[in-house]
């Protein structure tokens, strides 16, 4: 049976679905706007090094004045909303060039550090009482570099483009205001305090290939995530789960939100109201359908299939980019996530946080693949044993089984090579 990757490419023109949700993204401005005057003062001030360093509240305190992070996820689903702005700019743009600028990495770079920059800027404009600790992918020591003025001047060009466009703030940054909100990033998490956690853009390989992508955003408190936020701008808001007949007109653009204790929820990227959402039901393994990565160099798609078998998995797998998945999964659009890299290779929280928060919110577990808890608070990276799967609460034991079967075969006929 044909894998649902297909299926899911806005690009491939064998499906004419999904190419028709790429046509549906807002339009990108008629013109770039650029604003050469110097940033106003109180904007300095946001960006003031003494400020962006990271005062640390004992996580006591912390958890003590945690109230119920209204405010703070009110700040991050504009933030993440003002970033994806961005990023469906620089992606229509893509979709649309030649051949040759496709393959040219430059497009997503200027997205993620001007998605990196935009939350930056949104959640110390929305909460500038608040300390400021940002883990994120991207720091600015390459655009400090001789030869990358140009791209400096695009992605400044591209924030004060949707800065205006969005109108919320009458503000216009310098090239180094840019680079200074970029920087705001390089926090190195932990288990105190709160510490914002940011994929600017999840996905790349989607971004470029005008699939799926989305922008990951979350806060950990004394270690915990609290709350999270995902922008997927290319996610239908109806389920992916059965490509139906009517898939031409589905509308695209999700926001995921949940914050820790509150459920999760879902609305359109373009401002509709927070619907609650739920993991499936599913509790016959056999009903169940699961994703994974599209990218098989980002998970051990044989593995998957191996554990697919051993539960009687009938559907094909559906391979989509990025934290859409946990999205997607949250929503009950399959009912199991598996997720194996190849040896060696670290995951990062900025991958996960937003995700995971989404899912449990909806009532899904999400652990490594002995079981365990994901820990988010040991820096930048998460320890796991060998992968990360999720689900529901009643399809977990059998899918831990499985997960745990497969593993060690799989390491078994190793060893006798
Ligand atoms: P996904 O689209 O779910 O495959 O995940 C995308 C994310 O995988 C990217 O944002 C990367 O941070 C991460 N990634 C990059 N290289 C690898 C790798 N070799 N194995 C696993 N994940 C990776
Ligand atoms: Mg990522």
């Amino acid at each position: 049976m044909a894998s649902r990757a297909a299926l899911l490419s806005t690009k491939n023109p064998s499906c004419p679905r999904l190419s028709a949700f790429s046509s549906s993204l807002p339009k990108p401005p008629h013109r770039l706007l650029f604003f050469p005057s110097p940033p106003p003062c109180r904007l300095r001030r946001l960006f003031s090094p003494l400020l962006s360093y990271n005062l640390h509240r004992s996580p006591a305190a912390s958890m003590a004045s945690a109230a119920s992070y209204e405010k703070e996820l009110a700040a991050a689903k504009k933030a993440a909303s003002v970033a994806a702005r961005l990023c469906q700019t620089v992606q229509k743009a893509l979709v649309q060039s030649d051949v040759q600028s496709k393959s040219d990495k430059s497009p997503v770079t200027v997205a993620d550090y001007g998605s990196q920059a935009l939350v930056s800027l949104v959640l110390k404009t929305e909460l500038p009482s608040e300390s400021f600790s940002l883990v994120a992918e991207e720091d600015s020591g390459d655009l400090r570099k001789d030869g990358a003025q140009e791209t400096l001047r695009r992605i400044t060009e591209l924030v004060n483009n949707t800065l205006s466009i969005d109108g919320t703030y009458n503000i216009t940054l310098s090239e180094e205001d840019v680079l200074v909100a970029i920087d705001s990033g390089k926090s190195e998490g932990g288990p105190n305090g709160r510490h914002w956690v940011l994929d600017p853009i999840d996905g790349t390989k989607g971004f470029l290939r005008g699939d799926q992508y989305a922008i990951a955003l979350a806060l950990l408190d004394g270690g915990r995530v609290v709350l999270g936020v995902l922008a997927c701008p290319n996610l239908p808001l109806t389920s992916i789960a059965i490509p139906d007949e009517h898939s031409l007109q589905k509308q695209v653009g999700c926001l995921f939100s949940a914050k820790i204790g509150d459920g999760a929820f879902m609305q359109s990227l373009n401002g509709s109201s927070p619907t609650k959402i739920h993991v499936s039901a599913i509790e016959n393994s056999e009903d169940a359908s699961f994703f994974e990565s599209f990218e098989a160099a980002h998970s051990m798609h044989d593995l998957s299939s191996v554990i697919a078998e051993k539960l009687g998995v009938r559907a094909p797998p559906v391979r989509i980019d990025s934290q859409a998945k946990y999205g997607a999964l949250a929503r009950g659009d399959g009912a199991i996530y598996l997720r194996f890299p190849h040896k060696g290779y670290r995951e990062k929280i900025w991958d996960h946080a937003a995700g995971y928060i989404v899912v449990t919110e909806a009532g899904g577990v999400a652990t490594d693949a002995a079981g365990n808890n994901l820990d988010f608070s040991k820096g930048r990276y998460l320890d796991l044993d060998t992968g990360i799967i999720v689900t529901n609460k009643k399809l977990m034991p059998a899918l831990l089984k499985a997960v745990q079967d497969a593993v060690k075969e799989k390491s078994q006929s190793a060893s006798l090579l």
